[in-house]
């Protein structure tokens, strides 16, 4: 599904020069569900952001999906970005003063897809969640646990084939923190790969695989799924 070679991303100021990724390889099969930790400035959000054609980079080859995007313009970019890419962040990015239904509404419109499919999808996406109920409610009435998976359904709409996830579960307790990682393990089983950065250890080890960076790099930690160890 994602394939980066040797990618390199330079920030550069007038003073400062950061190389937030130095010759990162990295892939990620089809159907997987891989967790990336890694210490803060390590270069999660970046990897991530260039994982989702939010960024661009400096040095490397990404394929993404069987194709080649290392050299897209802008506008092809962020064309790929609307046919592919979920995105679901910490802070959850829901638009305060629309209700849910038009919260999950706004990628589609992007999309260019019919008002009739984008009812059915919004109502789709919003059950799947377990926010069939609530499609007139706004942000602010719901709990943060709630907001996520409203979010979660804005991403699923568009039937994504990556789902990239920034910190899901940073500003849940853990009860709804455990609540959204099963959403997240119930969407991948139907057959979305998923990457996600985690501080949690806990729902890192329950991802099929780890990644570790430190400083601009990764390191594959391969854990062997629990459905193969016997030990459940
Ligand atoms: P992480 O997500 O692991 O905390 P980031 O990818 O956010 O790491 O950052 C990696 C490095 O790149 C850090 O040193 C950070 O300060 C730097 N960085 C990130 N974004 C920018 C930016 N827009 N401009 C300059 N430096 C940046
Ligand atoms: P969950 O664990 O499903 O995320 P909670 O137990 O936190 O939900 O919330 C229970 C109910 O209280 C929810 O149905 C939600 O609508 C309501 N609620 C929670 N937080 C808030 C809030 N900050 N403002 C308004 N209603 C809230």
């Amino acid at each position: 599904m994602l394939q980066m070679n040797q990618i390199a991303k330079v920030y550069r100021t007038e003073l400062v020069e950061t190389h937030a990724l130095r010759a990162l390889d990295l892939q990620v099969a089809e159907g997987e569900f891989v967790a990336v930790t890694g210490p803060s400035g390590s270069g999660k959000t970046t990897f991530l952001n260039i994982a989702g054609l939010l960024e661009s980079f400096t040095g490397g080859t990404y394929i993404l999906d069987g194709e080649n995007v290392s050299n897209l313009s802008d506008a092809a970019r962020s064309h790929l970005r609307n046919q592919k890419i979920g995105f679901i962040f910490q802070g959850f990015n829901l638009i305060p003063d629309l209700n849910l239904f038009d919260n999950v509404d706004v990628p589609l419109r992007y999309r260019g897809v019919s008002a009739k499919e984008r009812k059915e999808r919004i109502e789709h996406a919003l059950s799947e969640v377990g926010l069939g109920s609530r499609m007139k409610h706004y942000p602010g009435e719901l709990s943060g646990g709630q907001q996520q998976r409203a979010a979660i359904a804005r991403a699923l709409a568009g039937s994504p084939r990556l789902l990239l996830a920034d910190e899901p579960t940073g500003n849940l307790d853990t009860q709804m923190a455990r609540s959204i990682m099963e959403l997240l393990e119930d969407i991948n089983s139907k057959g979305t790969t998923i990457v996600m950065v985690t501080h949690d250890p806990e729902l890192a080890a329950r991802a099929q695989r780890n990644v570790h960076m430190v400083d601009g790099v990764a390191t594959d930690i391969v854990r062997p799924s629990p459905l193969f160890t016997g030990n459940q």
